[in-house]
C-alpha cells in the first residue's frame, strides 16, 4: 500500500499540490487512492460523484469497502431512466451506502431555460449546463475534493487523465484512471454486484434518456451517448469550477 509523504497529509485549509499527490498515488490501487483522498481531506470534505450507470457499481463497491459513509453525489437531471433511479436504491441497500445525496436542477433555471423540455435537442450543451454542471458545482461547494470513475481506456478526452488533478478549486481523484476493463469486470464478479437493469437490453452506457442509446456490436460503450452529435462529454469534467 502506498502511503503519502507526511507533508502531503494536510487539511483542506492547505491543499497539497495535485501533481505531488498524483506522483505519490500513480501506482496505487483504487482503494488506496480513495483512502488517500479521505486521509488527506477528511471524510466530510471529499465526495464521490456517481451517475449510478452501467459501470458505477465498481467504484461504489471500492468506496464502500474503504468507508460507506463517504458522501456520494448523484445528479438527478429529470431525464433519467426509472431503471437508473431504481438501481441507485438497489446499490444503496446492497453496499450499505449511508450518505447518497440526490441533487436536482434549479427549478427556476429549468422553467426559464427549458420550459418545453426540448433543450436536450436544440442545445444539449446548455441542457447539460443547467441539469448537470450547475447543480454539481452547487453540490460540491462544501467539499475540498471529489472522486469520479473515469478510466483511460474510455479514450477521447479521458485517455490521459492523471490519478489526481486540480479542477481549479478542488482536488479531483480518478481512482480508476489506470484500471482495465477486465479489472472493472472482476470487481463486479468478485463483489457479486448487480448489473444496471438496462444492460440486459443492450445499453453499455446509460445517462439521460434522450441522450443514451443502445450500442451495436463492436462499438465502444460511450458511442451510445449523444449519438449523431459531436458531443462526447456532459461538461462536468471540463467545467471551470467555482
Ligand atoms: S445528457 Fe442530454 S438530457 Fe441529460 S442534461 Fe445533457 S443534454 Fe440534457
Amino acid at each position: 500500500m502506498s502511503t503519502l509523504a507526511p507533508e502531503l497529509a494536510v487539511g483542506p485549509a492547505a491543499l497539497p499540490a495535485a501533481d505531488a499527490l498524483d506522483r505519490a498515488l500513480r501506482t496505487a490501487s483504487p482503494a488506496e487512492v480513495i483512502a488517500a483522498a479521505v486521509r488527506t481531506l477528511g471524510r466530510e470534505k471529499v465526495a464521490l460523484v456517481s451517475s449510478f450507470g452501467t459501470e458505477s457499481a465498481a467504484l461504489l463497491k471500492v468506496m464502500a469497502d474503504v468507508d460507506p459513509a463517504i458522501p456520494v453525489v448523484f445528479l438527478d437531471t429529470g431525464w433519467l431512466f426509472e431503471e437508473t433511479l431504481a438501481y441507485r436504491d438497489t446499490l444503496i441497500a446492497a453496499l450499505g451506502l449511508t450518505d447518497v445525496r440526490s441533487i436536482k436542477p434549479d427549478e427556476e433555471a429549468l422553467s426559464r431555460q427549458d420550459p418545453d423540455r426540448e433543450l436536450w435537442f436544440s442545445d444539449p450543451d446548455a441542457c447539460c449546463r443547467i441539469r448537470k454542471v450547475e447543480p454539481l458545482a452547487r453540490a460540491l461547494k462544501p467539499f475540498a475534493g471529489w472522486i469520479n470513475g473515469r478510466k483511460r481506456f474510455q479514450g477521447g478526452a479521458r485517455a490521459d487523465i492523471p490519478v489526481v488533478e486540480d479542477d481549479g478549486v478542488r482536488l479531483k481523484f480518478n481512482p480508476f484512471a489506470n484500471v482495465s476493463r477486465e479489472e472493472i469486470e472482476a470487481i463486479y464478479t468478485l463483489g457479486k454486484l448487480p448489473p444496471h437493469p438496462l444492460v440486459a437490453s443492450g445499453y453499455q452506457s446509460v445517462g439521460c434518456m434522450p441522450c443514451s442509446s443502445r450500442s451495436a456490436a463492436g462499438e465502444d460503450a460511450r458511442d451510445g451517448r449523444w449519438r449523431g452529435r459531436a458531443k462526447t462529454e456532459c461538461g462536468i469534467h471540463t467545467m471551470k469550477m467555482s
